[in-house]
């Protein structure tokens, strides 16, 4: 954005430097020359300051961003304190609110990989685990947004 205001200040100049032969000059033809300068020196101004303004514009946005990411991160680190890391059967580890185990069998339970990555994402029963319950086979749990699968 400095280059952009650089060279729209240098078209300024330019053209201040050539109002001030345009005093000096006597002929038509070097009234024309003045004004072919004046002209070419506006239109670099402009399109220094154009771009300075397109820069401006770009960074303003990329703050907005910025500050809308270190809320999102905020709002994260806040509700990530409510939870932790549990042992919910046959080795599998989630996520799930900080209470007693017993007060959060059923879930919901969070995947660790996705949670560790700043996102909640709950595990969901599998379509087939009613006949895996009939044959006394454990439910399975698969992560809504990872290949993550647990079966507590
Ligand atoms: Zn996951």
């Amino acid at each position: 954005m400095i280059a952009a205001i650089t060279a729209g200040l240098e078209g300024i100049k330019a053209a201040t430097d050539l109002l001030k032969i345009l005093n000096a000059t006597s002929t038509q033809t070097q009234i024309n020359e003045v004004k072919i300068g004046l002209q070419r020196s506006l239109l670099e101004a402009q399109g220094g300051l154009f771009a300075a303004q397109q820069a401006d514009a770009a960074s303003l946005a990329r703050i907005h961003d910025l500050e809308r990411q270190i809320a999102e991160f905020k709002n994260w680190e806040t509700e990530k304190e409510r939870y932790e890391l549990k042992a919910i059967g046959r080795g599998a580890f989630a996520y799930a609110l900080k209470a007693p185990v017993e007060s959060n069998q059923g879930g919901p339970w969070y995947c660790a990989n996705c949670f560790e990555n700043g996102k909640k994402s709950v595990y969901q029963k599998q379509p087939g685990n009613v006949a895996r319950s009939q044959l006394g086979i454990p439910t399975i749990y698969e992560c809504s947004a990872c290949p993550s699968k647990i079966s507590p």
